[in-house]
């Protein structure tokens, strides 16, 4: 174990953040790293458990709790609390592909799960791993694995977000030629838009691409299968193909179709056409978005967002930047507790309150936060050139299980920019349709029980495309797991 005492010595401390006044001035990461000295203090307060619960992963409460690559995080954060960094990032690199993305997004199932937290602070787990990936960068202990001997065997692998970078990673590590095939003029999927860059900096994606050019994985960018490209062409050429295309297609908001009316849009459209303009950019100012224009503007406008979650929090954080006049954010859920309900225990994952940095920010900026409990919009209304330009709210209740409206509850609130992050439905039809795939009533690719395979053919799924809309951490797990089971099914085992 790390230091006998350290639990008891030293109190958990999170990387430093920009404060919020300033990080809006930008769309850089903010997330200050800790000194050498204090990064080990922190990995000495890891108990190494008996039971370590943190790389467990486990199902409980209808919730997973612990992490799902089974990070071996007792045994890094000891290496790590004694100095020995390469061989901590070794451990950590044997489960994990990307650490450098789970670092930086993960919201650290691991730590909900941690011993230490059962009483008092669970230990940096994320922190610590950022800091292990990165240094590992830096010092040279990442090189490209070139393998030896190739299989002559090919694999095409649709789609480049985590779940596909996975399956192409493992797969071409043990030999097989891969070549991914991406709709979009960058690979990263979600991470590269979706994601926004104060999370996540599109150079570590760029980073990570030319590790796997090295090594041997070809990209072909701006290639939308099922368009460009037809299904029979793809099976013919390969010797197996994986699709990883995502969950993308959007639960609409039935008062407020994007394609009808000027001023509403889905939220990964909005964050994608701020990133775009960012990537034709020089630096990250404010300033220099607007040079490049094309993106969804924010500015000056009364912003609502329909949704929470991480989508909803990400599009505060990129209104605020913009400089919008105000922002909202509709839940239909009720408002949860700050602490841990008694019926949702340690560790559980819990279902408390989460004051993310862009609810923060909208804390700083407009004096109060900017979300708005069980309730929905009921109506929108429009200019006479069709832009919109109020909407109306009303309180919402479950009765009997079922979602109602609460009479005399509505609101009227000036709106110029109104942004769906209402979730996804599951993958989008063309791709489906062009491979005949079967699909579960959450639009999910269907495959047998713990299988990738969609029975009976060369075609396997992994990611939010087979799970439904989930986390980095989940996808690259599928890909790791889907990556094994078309290693056997080309050579009839895997190590
Ligand atoms: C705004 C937002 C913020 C998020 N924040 C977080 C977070 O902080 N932490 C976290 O863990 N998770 C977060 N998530 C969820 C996470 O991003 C996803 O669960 C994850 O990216 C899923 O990975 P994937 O590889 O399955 O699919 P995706 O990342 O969706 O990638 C699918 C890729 O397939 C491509 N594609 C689709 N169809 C085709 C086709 N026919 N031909 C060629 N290419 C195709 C798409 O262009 C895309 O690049 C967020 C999601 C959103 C929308
Ligand atoms: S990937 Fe996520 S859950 Fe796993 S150890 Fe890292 S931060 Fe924790």
């Amino acid at each position: 174990m790390g230091k006998d005492t350290g639990f008891l010595e030293y109190q958990r401390k999170n990387n430093t953040d920009v404060p919020p006044a300033e990080r809006i001035k930008n769309f850089n990461e903010f997330h200050k790293p800790l000194d050498t000295e204090k990064r080990r203090e922190q990995a000495s307060r890891c108990m190494n458990c008996g039971v370590p619960f943190c790389q467990s992963a486990m199902n409980l409460g209808g919730m997973f709790t612990g992490c799902p690559l089974h990070n071996l995080i007792p045994e890094w954060n000891d290496e790590l609390y004694r100095g020995h960094d390469e061989h901590s990032f070794a451990r950590l690199h044997k489960t994990s592909n990307f650490p450098e993305f789970t670092g930086r997004v993960c919201p650290a199932l691991c730590e909900k799960a941690c011993m230490c937290g059962q009483y008092g602070d669970a230990v940096t787990v994320h922190d610590n791993e950022l800091y292990l990936v990165e240094t590992a960068y830096e010092k040279g202990y990442i090189k490209p694995f070139i393998p030896q001997i190739r299989s002559g065997k090919k694999v095409a692998v649709v789609g480049s977000g985590p779940s596909g970078l996975a399956v192409a990673d493992e797969l071409n590590h043990r030999g097989h030629n891969v070549e991914v095939f991406e709709r979009e003029d960058e690979i990263g999927g979600l991470l590269m838009y979706g994601i926004p860059n104060m999370k996540l900096d599109k150079k570590v994606i760029k980073r990570r691409r030319k590790l796997m050019e090295d090594e041997g994985v070809v990209f072909h960018t701006n290639v939308n299968v099922g368009k460009d490209k037809k299904a029979m062409e793809m099976l013919s050429s390969f010797d197996a193909v994986v699709l990883c295309c995502g969950a993308k297609k959007e639960r609409p908001l039935p008062v407020a179709d994007p394609a009808k009316v000027k001023g509403v849009y889905n939220a990964v459209d909005f964050l994608t056409s701020t990133t775009k303009a960012l990537m034709g950019s020089k630096d990250t100012k404010v300033t220099s978005l607007a040079e490049h224009g094309g993106y969804i503007d924010a500015a000056g406008k009364n912003v609502v967002i329909v949704g929470g979650g991480d989508t909803g929090n990400d599009c505060i954080g990129t209104v605020i930047r913009h400089g919008a006049k105000s922002v909202t954010a509709l839940e239909m859920m009720p408002k949860p507790p700050v602490e841990r309900a008694a019926n949702n225990p340690w560790p559980e994952w819990p279902k408390t309150l989460k004051t993310d940095y862009g609810h923060e920010e909208a804390i700083h900026v407009f004096g109060s936060d900017p979300r708005v409990f069980e309730t929905t919009v009921k109506s929108i209304e429009t200019d006479k050139k069709g832009a919109l330009k109020s909407i109306e709210t009303v309180k919402v209740t479950f009765k009997e299980g079922k979602l109602v409206e609460v009479p005399g509850t509505e609101k009227k609130l000036k709106c110029e920019l109104l942004l769906i992050a209402a979730g996804f439905i599951g993958c989008e039809d063309y791709t489906a349709e062009e491979f005949s795939l079967k699909r579960t009533q959450r639009g999910t690719v269907i495959t047998p029980e713990g299988s990738y395979n969609v029975e009976g053919t060369k075609l396997f799924s992994a990611g939010d495309m087979r799970r439904g809309q989930s986390l980095v951490v989940w996808a690259i797990a599928e890909g790791r797991a889907c990556a094994k089971e078309v290693d056997e099914y080309l050579m009839g085992y895997t190590n």
